[in-house]
Parts: structure tokens; C-alpha cells; sequence
């Protein structure tokens, strides 16, 4: 049953201000997270662990992200109702109910057949309905571009071509870029077809596969 009682959404709360002790400070995004139980992605074995700020196993050898890295890529995305939003990297589906709850239309892209088919299935019966696809996508997804944003939830060894590429005028790229081991979190702006580039802290992602990404 997909419960979400009194007891869940404390723990929310508490999650929430987590997050503003550590530097989230955008309302949106924090009230975002205040909403999407993220308790009903783990087995009641594991329940404990959904309101901690921790990355956590979801099988196949993948994560759901942590939460404060949840909110920092969608701070930076600086999503709007109703942007069309490519999310790379499905996993559980948190991530794209965070945007979802933002009011964009969210495209999701999974590489992994057994999370696709999981995910795809699962968060309808949350009410949450992003458009899924499988594939890879280190290659974007060139038949629905372009993308007011992209987001990429695993680590880049490089930039793909093929994001700048999907990305409309006046679009925001979130990308962790680096080795398998650390990333560095980048955002890219195209501004009257120019690129402009920020920098910010580290992170540590499972790898992105693929063409553009690390051989499997
Ligand atoms: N956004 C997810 C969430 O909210 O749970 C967390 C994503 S997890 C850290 C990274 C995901 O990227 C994994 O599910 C992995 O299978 C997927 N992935 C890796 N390479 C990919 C690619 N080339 N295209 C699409 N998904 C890919």
C-alpha cells in the first residue's frame, strides 16, 4: 500500500531543513522535496534510511541520488512551469517527481531495461507521469529535442556534443562531469547561440554509459 502518513511527512520536514542547513535555499525546490514521499522508493526493510541525506542502493548496481545532490542540480536547472525538461538517467524516478512537482514536462531516458520497466511501472501509481524512454542517453534524445533543460544524474567523462546540440536558446545544461570516481558539477547556458559555463562543487556519481559516456 502506498501509505504516506503524518509520521513520513515529519520526517520530511526534517529533511527539508536538512537541506537548508547545508546551502539549498531556493523555496520551489525545497518545497519539492517537502512533497514527494520518498519512502515509497524503498522496501519497508529499508525504510529508515529514505529521509536520510544518503545516495541509496535501488538494484542493477544503481542508486537513488542523495537528496541534497536531488536539490542542488534542480537549483541550478532554475525550472519554471511548464519548461520541457530531459532528465538522462531515470533510476528510481525521484528525481524526475522533484521536477514533475515543479510543473515541467519531464522526458526521462534510462539505459537499464530492468530499471525502465520497474520505474515506468511504478510512478504512474504515484500520480507521477514523465515520459519515459529507453535508451541511451549520452546521445540525448534527438526525436522530442529541443530541451529548455537537461539534467544528467550519472557521471560524464565528457560533455556530449549531442546535449549542447538538444538544448533550445535559452536553455540551462546540468551535467557532473570528470573521472568514475569524482565529478565536478557543471552548468552550461546557451544565450543567443552563445555557450557560457559555471563550475561548482564536487560529486560523486555512478558512471554514465554509453556512446558519449564510460564503456559498460
Ligand atoms: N535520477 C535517478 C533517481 O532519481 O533515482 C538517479 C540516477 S542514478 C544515480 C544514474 C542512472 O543513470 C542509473 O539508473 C543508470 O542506469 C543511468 N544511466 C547510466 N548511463 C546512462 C545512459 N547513457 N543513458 C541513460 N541512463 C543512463
Amino acid at each position: 500500500m502506498l501509505e504516506d502518513n503524518y509520521r513520513h511527512r515529519g520526517l520530511r520536514k526534517k529533511l527539508v531543513n536538512l537541506l537548508k542547513t547545508k546551502g539549498i535555499t531556493d523555496d520551489l525546490v525545497l518545497q519539492a522535496i517537502g512533497k514527494v514521499p520518498r519512502h515509497l522508493f524503498f522496501e519497508n526493510a529499508f525504510l529508515e534510511h529514505a529521509y536520510q541525506d544518503k545516495a541509496f542502493p535501488i538494484g542493477e548496481g544503481q542508486t537513488i541520488s542523495q537528496p541534497y545532490t536531488v536539490a542542488f542540480q534542480t537549483e541550478k536547472l532554475e525550472i519554471t512551469k511548464g519548461l520541457k525538461v530531459l532528465e538522462i538517467g531515470t533510476g528510481s524516478g525521484y528525481q524526475a517527481c522533484i521536477l514533475l512537482e515543479l510543473g515541467a514536462k519531464v522526458f526521462t531516458i534510462e539505459y537499464n531495461k530492468v530499471l525502465y520497466e520497474r520505474t515506468k511501472a511504478f510512478l504512474p501509481k504515484m500520480g507521477y507521469k514523465p515520459y519515459f524512454f529507453l535508451g541511451d542517453g549520452s546521445k540525448g534524445l534527438p526525436s522530442k529535442a529541443p530541451f529548455d533543460r537537461i539534467l544528467v544524474t550519472a557521471g560524464a567523462p565528457v560533455i556530449p556534443d549531442a546535449l549542447i546540440e538538444q538544448l533550445a536558446e535559452g536553455g540551462i545544461l546540468v551535467i557532473p562531469v570528470g573521472n568514475k570516481s569524482k565529478q565536478t558539477m557543471v552548468r552550461i547556458r546557451k544565450k543567443n547561440g552563445i555557450l557560457s559555463k559555471d563550475e561548482f562543487d564536487y560529486f560523486s556519481f555512478v558512471p554514465l554509459l554509453g556512446d558519449q559516456g564510460w564503456n559498460p
